[in-house]
């Protein structure tokens, strides 16, 4: 998948089917399906593909034990089935995750117990694996570091975990595969109108400059928490579609957790769960649920950015919540973090479907598409997990709404970019799936590309040459906080690595001294709110 390529398409026709507004979980899972579909697909993300909520969430495929607590057994029935289906059409990408709920009360074993064989039950035969309930010396060997005072038992389950942000490159990869044009730093900036009907969007490219008109059947919003925006320039006296949440995650060195095995800490004073999960060896914990407000008018006008609308594009942790993760975390582990030992925060907004309930987190996480009086097609809510559903959902109305022939959905049974069976998920590029051939003959043809980007990351320098020219991968930013993950991963060790990628990636895109030193500014200067300000 090449931009130039893209580009080259884009030149050559500007008609199609569906146009699909957004390059995160949604807007590529609706691209996979419509193309698959064999529809003319064309998706445009303003900034890079996951730029926004996709790249920042728990990374669960799960069915979500806590909406089966809040009895919202349709969400778990479908996320069940969809986490089953995901883990077979991509188990490159997505493994099984074991995790222990700890029980310090007399009651906690049978009450979770029971609702996690209810849960096994739901996902049938694309169960990851029967839950089991934990006396306390078994617990304490799956979870060496949970605090053992007042420790009863626990429970033991399966749900999927992956990594968001190279699940939505392979989305984005797939769509092309079957033909779709596909394109970041594409932002749409107007919508088209004919008779009082979207006809078609205007989008601007901002590394060319170059404006577009694209004329589309149908043509569907996927933009998250950026919704409201792209529903105003249809309308400008629509009601707002969506709530914002905020929720953060805490890295720490894998030496917390001792183990593979995650925990899931069921109740915290906030009457949510929180999670501490072994990612790319570190781990992740979190989350929050903190309301967030933020004024339509920001996003409508395209004026300077306000304060609150760069938060959009790149919420930052407030200290309430990173304190409020620190203090659970503390309750349940034998060797605590310090503020210290916090490698990277990382922060994501929620596009909630919009509610009366001032609390976000009682909100449901159904997916709700909504068709405006000029039919443009808005999708909003829903979660990583449902992608696959969500899209299927959305394009049998725009298929309609459109007028075209009805075109079965394929996507139950469809390879996601890299498939390939018989995972080892301790092997260093097994994310990449079949690419890994051409990441290892890269390093055949130059043997300095099997150096380490940093010797506290994970990655190898073949990874970025790679990235540049497979992945559509156009800045620093995109190379180490969604190509490789070493953003989330240490940020400290991120920013020290800035530099090398910068030269390295301008060899590949034939830039100059000054978009280095550009790059390396704005990497830096982002990557701040990633470090612990303690
Ligand atoms: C803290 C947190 C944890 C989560 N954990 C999980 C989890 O573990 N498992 C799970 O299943 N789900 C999880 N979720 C939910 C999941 O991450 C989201 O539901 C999903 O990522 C939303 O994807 P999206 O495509 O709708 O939005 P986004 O990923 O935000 O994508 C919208 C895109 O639209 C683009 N855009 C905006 N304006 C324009 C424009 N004018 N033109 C073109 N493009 C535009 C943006 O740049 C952005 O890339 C979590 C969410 C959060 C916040």
């Amino acid at each position: 998948m090449k931009r130039h390529e893209q580009i080259a398409k884009l030149d050559s026709t500007r008609e199609f089917d569906i146009c699909i507004i957004g390059g995160g979980a949604t807007g590529l899972g609706i691209a996979v399906d419509a193309a698959s579909r064999g529809c003319k697909t064309i998706l445009l993300e303003k900034y890079d593909f996951a730029k926004g909520t996709s790249s920042r969430s728990t990374k669960l495929v799960h069915g979500g034990v806590r909406y089966l607590q809040q009895g919202n057994i349709k969400l778990v029935m479908e996320a069940l089935k969809e986490r089953g289906l995901l883990r077979k059409n991509a188990p490159h990408l997505v493994k099984n995750q074991s995790f222990v709920i700890p029980n310090y009360k007399w009651w906690e074993n049978s009450f979770y117990g029971i609702g996690l064989k209810v849960y096994d039950w739901m996902a049938g035969s694309l169960g990851l694996g029967p839950s089991q309930f934990l006396n306390k010396e078994e617990t304490i060997v799956l979870a060496p570091n949970l605090d053992q005072d007042g420790l009863r038992g626990g429970v033991l389950y399966h749900d999927g975990q992956f990594d968001d942000a190279r699940l939505a490159i392979h989305l984005a990869m797939t769509a092309a595969d079957h033909g779709a044009v596909i394109l970041n730093y594409m932002g749409v900036e107007g919508l088209m109108k004919t008779n009082e009907k979207v006809c078609g969007v205007v989008t601007k490219d901002s590394i060319s400059g170059k404006e577009y008109e694209i004329f589309a059947k149908a043509v569907i919003n996927a933009t998250g928490v950026f919704s409201d925006s792209i529903v105003k320039m249809d309308d400008p006296k629509a009601e707002p579609l969506i709530s914002h949440s905020q929720g953060i995650h805490l890295v720490f060195d894998k030496g917390f957790l001792l183990s593979d095995t995650a925990i899931m800490i069921p109740r915290t004073d906030d009457g949510r769960v929180l999670f501490a999960v072994p990612w790319h060896n570190k781990i992740i914990v979190g989350t929050t649920d903190t309301p967030v407000a933020f004024s339509n008018s920001d996003a409508e006008t395209g004026h300077a950015l306000s304060l609150q609308k760069a938060r959009m594009v790149e919420p930052v942790a407030l200290k309430d919540e990173i304190d409020f993760v620190m203090q659970h975390i503390h309750r349940y582990l034998k060797k605590d973090p310090s503020y210290s030992d916090i490698r990277s925060i990382f922060a994501g907004l929620r596009p909630l479907v919009k509610s009366s309930s001032k609390i976000t987190s009682a909100i449901s996480r159904d997916h709700h598409i909504s068709v405006s009086d000029s039919e443009l097609i808005s999708i909003t809510g829903g979660k990583w997990t449902t992608y696959r559903k969500m899209a299927e959902d959305v394009l049998e109305i725009a298929i309609y709404k459109a007028g075209m022939s009805e075109k079965e959905c394929v996507t139950k049974n469809l390879h996601i970019h890299g498939y390939k069976e018989n995972n080892n998920y301790s092997a260093p590029l097994y994310y990449y799936g079949t690419d890994e051939i051409g990441i290892n003959e890269l390093v055949k043809k130059d043997n300095t590309l099997s150096g380490l980007i940093h010797p506290l990351l994970p990655y190898i320098k073949a990874e970025i040459v790679w990235a540049v020219q497979n992945e559509m991968c156009m800045t620093v930013e995109d190379a180490l906080a969604r190509r490789t993950r070493a953003l989330l991963l240490d940020a400290k060790a991120a920013i020290e690595s800035a530099s090398l990628v910068a030269n390295m990636m301008a060899i590949e895109l034939k830039q100059d001294d000054n978009w280095i030193k550009e790059q390396i500014d704005t990497f830096n200067l982002m990557a701040k709110n990633y470090l612990p300000n303690y």
